[in-house]
């Protein structure tokens, strides 16, 4: 399971700045208001040797009364939930006597800290960390977020914080055996009516007592002579004890079992608009590299005019996904199950063909016959020859010259091209060149 990092501390230091560095997030979000709340935001980061979820807690002002109450305890929640924090100071407001406060929290939280010295740019990096040796936390480190420096440091020390991991990669089976299968979506689309589904009613609940359990749920299915391993799916918990805060952190538990899937299901409301939610959670699906199952929910009954614009606007806000096969289902009359589930079994299928070096290279040949890259200063961008480069997503290795001229555009020709000939469904694929023989 991802472990998750808290990145916790006033207002204001640079925590949603070293967020959007950590997880390469695209949708930056960088206020310049001291004391702006915010919801929290989660991603995941990769950048180091094993990936973590992160998550930015929005601030502590480590005085807490009235509305500032309330984030603490959600910053306090956050904190429960991970398993190392990285307390962001700023160098330039020195030490205060908030981030003691601060601090104190979280030593009583007996998480492991790492405290981040932020905007050590332009400034006496010693002098700022003599300051906060005071605080006596063994890992202190400098950091400028904003310029991505003192990241990699930061990486180092907290990756031998984390929990020793337990899970298979993507590319092994399963002890259970069968497809790793993530039922995702926001709440009452319909997820633990389909499990409920898939499963059989007799075996329904999986109790859990909020907040204690930190291994994902697996359950193990199997449906026409195939097996599979359901993982942690909010549905797959008794719904009673869903309560607010707990429904926050379900945010979390997506993005771990996003991560130890194979297959994602993303489940969205037919009769709901397509939300932001869902389409964050589509970008974390293809961020993840993840194969993936649009199922839509809620089909039945839903007259023919209702079904012709929600198949429209499916495929207007979900075309950054199109290789992702849209199943219509109703979770409670079972219709459409079947077809999900053959859906399932094609992407993990796809995510894991064998393609050979030859085939790839034959390929890319005719592909490249077909349409040239545009030229660059009177050169063409040659493409010489390609070989796999790995499963879930499938990669394809390029080589040859120029190629880091070579536009997004050609690079989605050229994906189009291997994801028709190797009839690559409901899978991400990644194309990286390299340059030279
Ligand atoms: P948060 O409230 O803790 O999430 O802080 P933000 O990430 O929103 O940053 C607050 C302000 O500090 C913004 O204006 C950032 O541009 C600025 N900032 C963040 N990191 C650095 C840094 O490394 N150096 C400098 N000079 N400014 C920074
Ligand atoms: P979850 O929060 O994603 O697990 O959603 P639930 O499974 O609890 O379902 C939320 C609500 O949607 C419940 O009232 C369900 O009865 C209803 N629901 C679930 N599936 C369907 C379906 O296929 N059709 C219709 N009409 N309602 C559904």
């Amino acid at each position: 399971m991802l472990p998750v990092v808290a990145l916790v501390g006033r207002p204001n230091v640079g925590k949603s700045t070293l967020f959007n560095v950590l997880t390469r997030s695209r949708d930056a979000l960088v206020a310049d208001l001291p004391g702006v709340t915010r919801d929290r935001h989660y991603g995941v980061c990769r950048s180091g040797a094993r990936p973590f979820v992160v998550v930015d807690t929005g601030g502590l002002t480590g005085e807490e009364q009235g509305l500032d109450a309330l984030t603490a305890q959600q910053v306090r929640l956050a904190i429960a939930e991970s398993s190392v924090a990285v307390l962001v100071v700023d160098a330039r407001d020195g030490l205060l006597p908030q981030d003691r406060a601060i601090l104190d929290e979280l030593r009583r939280s007996g998480k492991p800290v790492v405290l981040a010295v932020n905007k050590i740019d332009g400034i006496d990096e010693h002098a700022a960390l003599a300051e906060f040796a005071a605080f006596g936390v063994a890992a202190t480190l400098p950091l400028a977020a904003a310029h991505a420096r003192g990241v990699d440091a930061l990486l180092a020390a907290v990756l031998p914080l984390l929990p020793a991991d337990g899970e298979p990669s993507v590319d092994e089976e399963d002890a259970e055996g069968g497809v790793r299968v993530a039922i995702v979506g926001r709440p009452n689309v319909g997820k633990s009516t389909l499990v409920n589904r898939l499963l059989g009613e007799e075996r329904v609940v999986v109790s859990e007592v909020a907040g204690t359990t930190r291994d994902p749920i697996r359950v193990p299915l199997e449906r026409d002579g195939r097996r599979y391993t359901l993982i942690d799916t909010a549905g797959v918990r008794r719904r009673a004890r869903v309560e607010e805060a707990i429904e926050k952190f379900s945010v979390i538990k997506t993005l771990q079992s996003m991560a130890a899937a194979q297959v994602v299901v993303l489940m969205l409301d037919a009769r709901e608009p397509v939300s932001e939610q869902d389409l964050t959670l589509a970008g974390h699906v293809l961020d993840e590299g993840r194969a993936l199952v649009i199922a839509v929910n809620k089909w039945d009954g839903l007259p023919a005019y209702e079904r012709e614009q929600c198949r429209k606007a499916l495929e207007r806000k979900l075309d950054f996904v199109g290789w992702a096969k849209q199943v219509f289902i109703s979770a409670r009359h079972g219709s459409g199950l079947k077809e999900l589930m053959r859906a399932v079994d094609r992407a993990h299928a796809s995510a894991t063909r064998e393609m050979t070096s030859s085939e790839l290279t034959r390929a890319l040949e005719q592909a490249y016959q077909g349409y040239q890259p545009p030229l660059v200063r009177g050169h063409a961008p040659k493409l010489r020859y390609a070989h796999p480069g790995g499963h879930n997503p499938p990669t394809i290795v390029i080589h040859g010259t120029r190629t880091a001229h070579i536009a997004d555009g050609y690079r989605r020709y050229l994906e189009n091209f291997f994801r028709k000939r190797f009839r690559l469904e409901g899978t991400p694929i990644r194309i990286e060149f390299r340059e030279g023989e």
